[in-house]
């Protein structure tokens, strides 16, 4: 156990903090979180390491990094609620949990939502609500959102979930082809939207009504 977390600390001090993170909320809540119980055993010895993981049904958990990023960049208060859409492992689901109220998370495919919600109840975080669907459109039933967070792939920025901010809220997602794409926030404001690009990176599809369709 102690190994395992050094190896967690090691993780945010060369991966995270080094890369210039420096968001206290955000390095807290991934020191906290377990990302060892978010994939499979046998890679038990890799789970700490500075890239992504195969998490089953072709499907992968985020490098640490960029959870830590997208976290970051969502600048969640306690008393806010967050969009996840692609709810894959759980991980970064886990991590929003720490920083907000509660988290709403869509997963299209029901054996990951299943094992990712079995995992997170085993833990002890009770304020995730975990939906089977296509979140392309969103959830629109709980919205408004204070953050929206796409951890998969998309061809454009999909309009229907900037409707689903409240003002100033912010929508962090990866956009491209599917091969790679540029990391954006878009923030909605009184008079439109302000859109920022960050980094290259390289996510698995968003598949659905406003993403690709399926291969
Ligand atoms: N946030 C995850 C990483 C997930 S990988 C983690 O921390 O582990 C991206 C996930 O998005 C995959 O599990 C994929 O099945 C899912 N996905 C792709 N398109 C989707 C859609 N339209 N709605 C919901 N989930 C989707």
């Amino acid at each position: 156990m102690k190994d395992i977390e050094a190896a967690r600390q090691r993780m945010i001090d060369r991966q995270i903090i080094a890369r210039g993170i420096r968001d206290n909320r955000v390095l807290e809540a991934i020191r906290e979180v377990p990302r060892h119980l978010f994939v499979d055993e046998s890679l038990l010895d890799e789970a700490y390491d500075d890239n992504p993981l195969p998490i089953g049904e072709g499907q992968t958990i985020s490098q640490p990094y960029m959870a830590a990023l997208m976290t970051h960049l969502l600048e969640l208060g306690e008393d806010q609620q967050v969009l996840e859409i692609g709810t894959g492992s759980g991980y970064q689901a886990a991590i929003l949990a720490r920083l907000c109220r509660w988290v709403y998370t869509i997963e299209r495919i029901k054996v990951l939502s299943e094992k990712a919600h079995d995992l997170l109840e085993r833990i002890g975080y009770a304020n995730v609500t975990f939906i089977v669907g296509d979140g392309s459109a969103g959830w629109p039933s709980h919205a408004p959102y204070d953050g929206i967070i796409v951890t998969a792939g998309a061809p454009k920025v999909p309009e229907i979930l900037v409707d689903q901010l409240r003002m100033g809220g912010r929508l962090v997602i990866p956009v491209g082809d599917r091969f790679s794409q540029t990391l954006k926030r878009v923030i909605r404001t009184r008079t439109g939207i302000k859109l920022e690009n960050y980094t290259g990176c390289r996510f698995v599809d968003l598949i659905g009504k406003h993403g690709w369709t399926a291969l």
